[in-house]
């Protein structure tokens, strides 16, 4: 038995945000018998929930995003996950007896902990140009899951060329009379089985090299004017009903950019054991800086920002196996 000094409320870990990477971590912190709460803000915003199909993610062959995330949080409090919707505002270093802690200030309580999970995904980025503020919610979304039914035999435009952009347009066709892919480049960024798949659906066109100038409407969207970014001078107007915009993600880092280290687009730099240039501090899922976003890679980082938080905390107490 250690003599170390720790009270009794602080937890082992707290894991901030409720999508595949932070529940995986539940998950694993749970069945460790770590005394751990998982903070899920608005878990109802976050991408997952917002994807309708999820194909790629192994042993299960079809599943909704906001299925598949239910199922990873069943799973995570059959062993004992505590689960608190509260938003994070920010964490601070703060002793906890003995040892070097976190403080964890949230919009209702203030909690004390040994290890903080970092796992607050990232957020659909906006395009910034004339309209899109103005009609959000007349006519422009970043959710097709959400608001596609809205559209039926009505024609809309979808902006970007990314594997979201790409999906959602695909969504889109069961719903709308014709989605228009504006894509800036001539070629796509998504994957190669979703462009074969919208190449060969009928209701899918494309505005190849163009850019959205500005968003048309009155009460609501009536169209896009579009430029083409090849030939100067080149303009375009195109009617539709609605827009539909998935031109990439922002990290949901903003409170914790004072406590850790980022890289140029926001996204906390960890290295492959999940650490954070903070100490006690983990990081994992869309958040962090790598290379490939997915669900599988979100819970691949979860389960060794634990194994690490676990290691620091048993490290804390003056456990050395
Ligand atoms: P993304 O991969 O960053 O793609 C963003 C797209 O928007 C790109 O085509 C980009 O053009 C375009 N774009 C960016 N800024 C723009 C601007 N200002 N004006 C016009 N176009 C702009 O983002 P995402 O598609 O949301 O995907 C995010 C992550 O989630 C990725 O890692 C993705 O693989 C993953 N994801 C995976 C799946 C799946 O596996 N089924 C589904 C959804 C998302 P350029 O191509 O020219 O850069």
């Amino acid at each position: 038995m250690s003599d170390i000094n720790i009270p009794e409320n602080t937890y082992d870990a707290i894991i901030v945000g409720g999508g595949p990477g932070g529940l995986t971590a539940g998950l694993y912190a749970a069945r460790a018998d770590m005394k751990v709460l998982l903070l899920e803000g608005n878990a109802q915003a976050s991408q997952i929930t917002m994807t309708d199909m999820i194909e790629n993610y192994p042993g299960v062959s079809e599943i909704s995003g906001f299925e598949l995330n239910k199922t990873f949080k069943k799973q995570a409090v059959s062993f004992g996950l505590e689960i608190r919707p509260e938003q994070v505002d920010r964490i601070n270093r703060k002793k906890s007896g003995d040892v070097e802690g976190w403080e964890v200030i949230t919009d209702s309580d203030t909690y004390r902990t040994l290890s903080v999970i970092v796992s607050t995904g990232a957020s659909w980025s906006s395009l910034g140009v004339p309209g899109e503020q103005e009609f959000v919610g007349r006519g422009i979304s970043y959710c097709a899951t959400c608001d596609a039914p809205f559209y039926r035999d009505r024609e809309v435009a979808v902006i970007g060329g990314g594997d979201t952009a790409i999906q959602e347009a695909l969504y889109l066709t069961k719903f709308a009379s014709k989605v228009t892919v504006i894509h800036r480049r001539d070629r796509l960024r998504a994957a190669a089985i979703l462009q074969q798949r919208a190449f060969a659906n009928e209701k899918i066109t494309f505005a190849w090299d163009s850019t959205v100038e500005k968003i048309l409407g009155e009460d609501g969207v009536t169209g896009v004017k579009i430029k083409n970014v090849k030939e100067p001078g080149r303009h375009e107007e195109i009617s539709v009903d609605g827009v539909f915009i998935f031109v990439g993600l922002v990290p949901n880092t903003d409170f914790i950019k004072e406590v850790v280290n980022l890289d140029n687009g926001g996204y906390i730099i960890t290295d492959s054991d999940m650490k954070t240039s903070a100490g006690g501090v983990f990081a994992c899922g869309d958040c962090i800086s790598k290379s490939l976003r997915q669900v599988v890679t979100a819970c691949g980082d979860g389960a060794t920002a634990v194994h690490s938080a676990l290691l620091h905390v048993d490290e804390l107490k003056g456990q050395v196996y």
